[in-house]
């Protein structure tokens, strides 16, 4: 963990977001409460921070008295921790210049809007924004990718240790929360979502809920998995055979690695999202299956589990950038039967990408 390439300057990222406040929206400060994204931009991990970043450089970082010591050692350099005893908003307002004042509208709920625009002071007009950090926060540095990297590693050696004990006879639920404890065991703060274990006809819910029920012979089973470590998030899915699971599951199996390779082979800079998907999709309708895939191929994974830029029919057809990390991942569900879905993440790169992920693909036939 020493190793780690020392990330970008995140100061740099307070300087991007600020060229794009005044350039797009001609904003005299941008307020920033979401806790990712405070994070992201101030290096602050704690749950109450709130930044205005200001046009002209006057940026202001409130906290409470729970977080100043805190605040003090991880803030990037140039910000300063303000300790106020008052609801941050409310001292935010009072430190508002006069102008156009951006506010997140994706993140800002209704009633924290309304207590804002509350005894506004004259000359300050709000402005609703929306995905600015976000945006940025699509192509990650390589700090980040690091991060994401040894988040996916650690996932490979869950999967790892889950192959050497077997599946058979084991509890859903059981072996959900055995690997999220394994998770923390090496170093993970905990799952990046809640993990996915399903066997046989629960396989065919996308997001099936583990459940009290033991794995048998014959069964495919999916698990999908996440963890946290460093504040960045892994995401990866395997669906093994607890053994030997008959023509059928093997062909379906089959079908989805293929289009998983597929959209794999198709994924590099500069092409979009739309078509990512609709590489690997083709696969998947060609063998009579179209109707089986309803969700789309992947997302992007960082701070976030789910985050900009998504691979899927109905995104705008956006050119991926060098840096993007994505999810590969499609699936079949077949209701009350079975279902398989196979994920990788990936860091998109200029000539195709980075597989973070190193456990076997085909199907694994455990006992
Ligand atoms: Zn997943
Ligand atoms: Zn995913």
């Amino acid at each position: 963990m020493a190793d780690r390439p020392t990330p970008t300057a995140p100061a740099s990222r307070l300087d991007r977001l600020r060229a794009l406040i005044l350039a797009e929206h001609e904003l005299a400060a941008l307020i920033v409460e979401d806790e990712v994204n405070v994070r992201y931009l101030t290096g602050f991990t704690g749950s109450a921070g709130l930044l205005v970043l200001a046009a002209d450089g006057a940026d202001r970082f409130l906290t409470d008295s729970r977080y100043g010591t805190q605040a003090a050692s991880e803030l990037v350099a140039g910000l300063r921790a303000e300790v106020v005893s008052r609801e941050l908003l409310d001292a935010a307002r009072e430190r508002l210049p006069r102008g156009r004042v951006g506010f997140d509208a994706n993140r800002m709920t209704v009633a924290r809007w309304r207590r804002l625009e509350q005894e506004l002071p004259d000359g300050v007009e709000l402005i609703a924004v929306r995905g600015l950090i976000e945006g940025l926060r699509i192509v990650k540095d390589a700090g980040e990718q690091e991060r994401i990297a040894a988040a996916a590693a650690l996932v490979d050696e869950i999967f790892d240790w889950l192959l050497e004990r077997g599946l058979e006879g084991r509890s859903e639920r059981v072996l959900a929360a055995e690997l999220e404890h394994q998770m923390r065991l090496r170093g993970a703060s905990g799952p990046s979502f809640p993990s996915i274990v399903a066997g046989g006809a629960h396989a065919a819910l996308p997001h099936a809920q583990p459940r009290d029920v033991a794995l048998e012979r014959g069964m495919l089973v999916t698990f999908d998995i996440g963890a946290r470590l460093d504040g960045y998030c892994s995401d990866a899915t395997r669906t093994f055979a607890v053994g030997e699971p008959g023509a059928r599951a093997r062909e379906v199996h089959g079908i989805v690695l293929a289009a998983q390779l597929e959209g794999l082979g198709a994924l590099r800079a500069g092409v979009s999202g739309v078509s990512v998907d609709a590489a690997a999709r083709s696969v998947i309708e060609a063998a009579g299956f179209g109707e089986q895939f309803g969700h789309g191929l992947g997302h992007g994974v960082g701070l976030e589990i789910h985050e900009a830029p998504r691979l899927s029919r109905t995104v705008a057809a956006d050119p991926l950038a060098n840096g993007t990390v994505v999810t590969v991942e499609p699936g079949i569900y077949l209701p009350g039967e079975l279902g398989v879905r196979i994920e990788d993440l990936v860091i998109v790169e200029a000539d195709g990408v980075r597989n973070l992920n190193r456990t076997p693909k085909e199907l694994l036939v455990v006992d």
